[in-house]
């Protein structure tokens, strides 16, 4: 697979949080289910087509109910774990009038003698078929999924295109990161959600459930989307024109006055008053992120330039501590994992991060041992706080996101990490019984030069010195991801690295490093990432190809097994789009950008000033603990940063950026609890 960073981890359980519920039996006598289960003899890992997990749930289908299938455009094994998915599940099922269930893009097994048997895209929860439900919501975290979205509504029996369904056919909805940028799904999307879903699925569900009760009549699809698209943070592309100057964009338009011109992402403005999931899903069978999960806040002002992540869920949202520790205690009770992650974009930076710590390792509940990871170390808190306490059982792997080998290019892309921050983390982990660090760096940054590329190796190369002081088999890890510039950051207007000077740079790493036994060098497919570039920075007109490398046969393109860079030059070529155009091409900056109607909160000309800084090698702090600088967000939709503490955690009020990983969720160590280390 292509872009997973980490293995599949299986956190120990106790045996009774894996029985199979007991609804069972009431599925078998309503759903699909005698159709699938002969087939699953027949496929890799059945278990992914079975449900019946810890928390699923079986909801009752009833006229005056909106029914939500939730589909993850991915194997059942990735997307089990999105918490998103799992929060807006809960959400819908808990209403009185809208019921939801799960599916998963079958894998190719599956699909093939679904095909071949007729038996169309199922829920996993009562096995119905996915016309049994009026919405189809997509949750879409990754670009090379989206072959994927439109081979999960062909399975479910709907046109691929939004413009050929009638009212016979389910709404299909998209939502998640890659919404805000949604021009390259127009064409198959019905609605987009953009922003936080926890409020607008059930603004949604009110209009849906009068469009459903008032028969669904030829010629009200348009109407319920025209009325959809009244709702803050729903984009419904078929409402509006897009207009082109040759290759240029020159605008979208709304085709009615009532439509709005931009669309305004949702914000929940407290998350405290979301504590989802409350159940979490408990998987019968091996999957990613195979633990409990609590969200402890939403949002980032580091202001790392390549973070879409970042930008886009401005402003920060803390949970509070209390409730924090409630979801982690009965949260490890009621599922029986013993191992827990404090999941946001950058955990350490949540202001109250000891103080949930100390309350995780010191409540009498948690009886035993609680493995404790955060997905995002700081330097500081890491080496003065946490790991001190929490380092003693297990130490595999500490995972470090440098992202750039060098304070210039680090200071470019405003993750102001020095070295000795880094060697200092370095020493610490190694001194304290690490054996082995993993490194995150991206090449093709803006301005980087090979002396950049290089510094990879040079850091690589110092932190096993500095490990080799501690421990003989000390080792490093560095991970090299090629850069895909983002939508709504400050690098939107950056021409990505092409593959032939991706490969150069890996190949300059690869020759510098041959010698150096303890670092492995890994590295993300530079294909691959051309394809994301593709897709990720699209316009309306990449929807066709899209369409056409699903109908060659391009699904599960994120898998290094099936992804084939050649069913997008084709398809590129085909239709006479070019990739440099679309991929390699700096954007000026009066260009119209695709997802230009489309807002995240942020001013355009604070990006366009961020960008300008970048190419000055000026980096900017972090606003939480700083004064504003007014990039739009808080300002915009009268919403500021909540935190849980009236204090920055240590070493967090500059922001000098010691952040040192990002995304992945890191295990660091285990808890000793209760007195037993
Ligand atoms: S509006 Fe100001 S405080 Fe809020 S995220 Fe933007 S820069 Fe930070």
């Amino acid at each position: 697979m292509v872009a997973v960073s980490e293995p599949f981890t299986l956190a120990r359980q106790r045996p009774e949080s894996r029985r199979p519920s007991t609804t069972l039996l009431r599925k078998l006598m309503t759903s699909l289910w005698p159709r699938i289960e002969p087939l699953l003899a027949q496929v890799q890992k059945p278990a992914r087509y079975i449900g019946c997990e810890d928390g699923a749930q079986v909801p009752a289908h009833a006229p005056g109910k909106v029914a939500w299938l939730l589909v993850y455009p991915d194997a059942y094994e990735v997307g089990l774990p999105n918490q998103g998915l799992q929060i807006l599940y809960e959400i819908l099922n808990e209403r009185g009038d809208a019921l939801a269930e799960r599916s998963y893009a079958p894998w190719v097994d599956m699909e093939r003698l679904m095909r071949h048997r007729g038996i169309p895209l199922f829920s996993v929860d009562a096995h119905r078929p996915a016309s049994d439900f009026d919405v189809l919501g997509f949750g879409i975290s990754a670009e090379l999924v989206y072959t994927n979205v439109l081979n999960c509504i062909d399975l479910a029996g709907v046109p691929v295109r939004a413009a050929e369904r009638g009212p016979e056919h389910p709404l299909v909805v998209a939502g998640g990161h890659c919404a805000f940028n949604p021009e390259p799904l127009a064409d198959f999307v019905d609605a987009f959600v953009i922003g936080d879903g926890e409020e607008v699925v059930g603004d949604m569900t009110e209009v849906i459930r009068g469009w459903k009760a008032s028969g669904r009549t030829a010629g009200s699809r348009e109407a319920v989307l025209r009325e959809l698209a009244q709702v803050t943070g729903v984009y419904v592309p078929s409402l509006y024109d897009v207009e082109y100057d040759g290759p240029f964009l020159r605008a979208v338009v709304p085709r009615y006055a009532d439509v709005p011109e931009v669309v305004e992402k949702r914000t929940i403005a407290d998350l405290a008053d979301w504590p989802y999931p409350k159940r979490q899903l408990v998987p019968l069978t091996e999957v990613v992120h195979d633990r409990l999960n609590v969200e402890i806040f939403r949002g980032c002002t580091r202001g790392c330039r390549f973070c879409q992540a970042g930008m886009i869920t401005r402003p920060v949202r803390e949970r509070p501590a209390d409730q924090v520790r409630t979801m982690v205690t009965d949260g490890l009770r009621r599922t029986g994992y013993d191992e827990v992650s404090l999941t946001s974009l950058s955990s350490a930076d949540f202001s109250g991060i000891d103080g949930v710590v100390a309350g995780i390792i010191n409540e009498p509940a948690n009886c035993g041992q609680v493995s404790l990871s955060l997905p995002s170390l700081r330097v500081d808190a890491f080496t003065v706080g946490i790991a001190t306490e929490i380092q003693k059982v297990r130490r595999t792997g500490l995972t470090f996101a440098p992202e750039a080998g060098t304070w210039r290019l680090r200071q470019v892309i405003n993750k102001l990490i020095r070295e000795e921050d880094l060697y200092g983390a370095v020493e610490s982990a190694y001194s304290q019984g690490w054996r082995r660090v993993k490194l995150y760096f991206m090449t093709g940054l803006p301005t980087e030069t090979d002396e950049d590329t290089l510094g990879i190796a040079r850091l690589a190369r110092r932190c096993v010195e500095i490990g080799r002081r501690h421990t003989r088999g000390a080792s490093v890890t560095a991970s090299v991801g090629g850069f895909v510039p983002k939508p709504h950051t400050p690098f939107q207007w950056f021409g990505q690295n092409g593959v032939p000077e991706l490969l150069r740079k890996v190949n300059l790493l690869r020759n510098d490093l041959r010698r150096e036994r303890a670092v492995q060098l890994r590295w993300h497919d530079p294909k691959a990432t051309l394809a994301e570039g593709i897709a990720s920075r699209g316009d309306r007109r990449i929807g066709a190809v899209i369409e056409e490398v699903w109908r060659r046969g391009g699904t599960f393109q994120e898998w290094t097994e099936h992804f084939d860079l050649s069913l997008w030059e084709d398809a590129m070529a085909s239709r006479g789009l070019s990739v440099e155009w679309y991929v390699t091409r700096h954007r000026r900056d009066d260009e119209v950008l695709p997802w230009d109607h489309v807002r995240a909160g942020l001013h355009r000309d604070f990006l366009w000033q961020d960008w300008q800084d970048a190419l000055r090698e000026h980096g900017i702090p972090d606003c939480r603990w700083t004064p504003c600088y007014d990039c739009g967000v808080c300002t915009g939709y009268g919403i500021e940063h909540v935190v849980a503490s009236p204090t920055p955690p240590a070493g967090g009020s500059q922001g000098t950026g010691q952040d040192l990983s990002r995304g992945d969720a890191v295990p660091v160590a285990l808890l000793p609890v209760g007195g037993r280390a």
